[in-house]
């Protein structure tokens, strides 16, 4: 190990602050094995053996990303990256059961087991070539020239980010001084900030995000623009800013993530119908919000699944109850909220996509909330039958813990669970019984025509 780490010395320059950090001819500081924590043990034996594959055929492979940073942190990684100065088709030629996957930036896939490792090709700068097409706004719509190690760690977003750990000696090579950054616990754009984000805008979600996940502040430069240019997320893919949205929210720091995009005012742009009603000084909106996503982050931990149709559900709540309150006065409780239901869902299609499969859960969680005062007669056992039952009545504990008065209905729906037959007969009589039966049974007239034969209290805020 010596050897090499003496052949890399040619300027012979040390880092100063670290006696065994050395400097690399191109400028890069390498972190010996014995100056770091990352022990190959931590690391998922199919990356591992995808790199030495890869350096058996005569590439050079590193890991990189997420993987490095997370181990240098003490933290158990996501997932693991590879970087390669393997082109993606020699990539796919040496492994079976690779994929290359992406237009804008080519990945390969490779999957071994249950695990996929994405490995990327050593990017290069666009300034080189012709083939980095940009858009107006300065987006990279290709990013397809290779370059060299130096030069990926250029290319990638985050200082933290962009640290290599080779199988060849167990070091740690780090281009953009991101050791530093991240024992200072700093998260900072490589380059210049504005250009960074303005080639890729969803650099700015990942910087929320990672600033959340890992509890790092970002630095003043890092942040600065973002406000000023959140609005190029307009301009990235529907269905890429959909899964970058649960990104977000799945990584197990939905609240902190959430009070960060708040503060970047980034909803506006990708929920503007949430925006509006809570800066329209909806409390209750945003208390169930910020209960979802505090349960979110509970489930996460404890390894439970987690649905985005839940989450969507509870983001797209305010804007819900914005869009009821004013069509309520032109039409029936239940047209007003099939109406608003339609009109949130258009609405934020022309932000982030949702696909059907969460779409129709989310709707069913929505439209039992209408149903859930509703018990009388066969009515309460006819939505506990409901597919989406459980997914809702969880909808309806969060909306009471956010503060919203429900007359003592989650209470309800959890003894109804665990009743018998004869007991569940008489909690509906009751209910039947209660003074005008209001959230029972009959909803309250309101203005406007007559409502249709249902005993469906209106959901929402009322
Ligand atoms: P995690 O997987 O824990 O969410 P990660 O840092 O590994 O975090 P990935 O999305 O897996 O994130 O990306 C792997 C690496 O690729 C990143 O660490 C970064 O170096 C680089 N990268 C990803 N997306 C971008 C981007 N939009 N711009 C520049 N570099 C990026
Ligand atoms: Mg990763």
């Amino acid at each position: 190990m010596l050897k090499r780490l003496l052949n890399l010395l040619t300027s012979g320059a040390k880092d100063s602050s670290k006696a065994s950090a050395i400097r690399t001819s191109d400028g890069a500081i390498l972190i010996p094995r014995d100056q770091h924590n990352i022990s190959r043990k931590n690391i998922s034996p199919a990356a591992i053996k995808i790199i030495k594959q890869l350096e058996d055929a005569g590439y050079a492979a590193y890991l990189v990303g997420g993987g490095v940073r997370d181990l240098l942190l003490g933290n158990h990684p996501k997932d693991f990256d590879v970087a390669t100065n393997a082109k993606p088709e020699e990539v796919k030629r040496l492994f079976r059961s690779a994929r290359i996957v992406g237009r804008r930036f080519q990945i390969v896939h490779v999957r071994m087991g249950r695990e996929i490792i994405e490995v990327t090709t050593f990017r290069g700068h666009h300034e080189e070539s012709s083939s980095h097409a940009r858009s107006e706004d300065g987006m990279l719509l290709r990013d397809n020239v290779y370059g060299t190690l130096e030069t990926d760690a250029m290319r990638r977003d985050f200082t933290v980010n962009a640290l290599y750990y080779t199988l060849k000696d167990f070091s740690v090579i780090d281009y953009c001084n991101g050791m530093e950054d991240l024992k200072n616990r700093t998260l900072r754009i490589i380059g210049d900030p504005a250009t960074r984000y303005k080639e890729d805008p969803v650099r700015i979600l990942r910087a929320l995000r990672f600033a959340a996940k890992l509890g790092f502040s970002l630095e003043p430069k890092t942040s600065k623009p973002i406000r000023e240019l959140s609005g190029l997320l307009l301009n990235v893919s529907d269905a890429r800013l959909f899964e970058e949205v649960l990104k977000l929210f799945l990584g197990g720091s939905a609240t902190a993530t959430f009070n960060l995009m708040r503060e970047y005012d980034l909803l506006t742009h990708l929920f503007p119908g949430t925006d509006k009603a809570l800066k329209a000084g909806d409390e209750l909106g945003a208390n169930l919000i910020e209960q979802c996503m505090i349960n979110t982050d509970k489930r996460i931990r404890a390894e439970k699944t987690v649905t985005p149709a839940f989450i969507y559900a509870a983001l797209l709540w305010p804007g819900l109850q914005q869009q009821f309150k004013q069509l309520s006065g032109q039409m029936t409780p239940t047209q007003a909220w099939a109406q608003a239901s339609q009109n949130v869902i258009n609405q934020q299609l022309t932000r982030t996509a949702v696909p059907k499969r969460f779409l129709i859960p989310m709707r069913e969680i929505w439209d039992l909330q209408q149903r859930l005062p509703s018990r009388l007669g066969m009515r309460a056992l006819r939505t506990l039958d409901h597919p989406r039952f459980r997914a809702a009545y969880d909808f309806l504990l969060m909306r009471e813990a956010a503060g919203e008065a429900l007359d003592g209905l989650g209470v309800w729906w959890t003894n109804y669970q665990s009743a018998n037959d004869e007991e569940r007969e008489q909690m509906v009589k009751d209910v039947g019984r209660q003074p005008g039966g209001k959230s029972a049974s009959k909803p309250r007239r309101r203005r406007g025509p007559r409502k249709p034969k249902t005993d469906a209290a209106p959901g929402g805020n009322e």
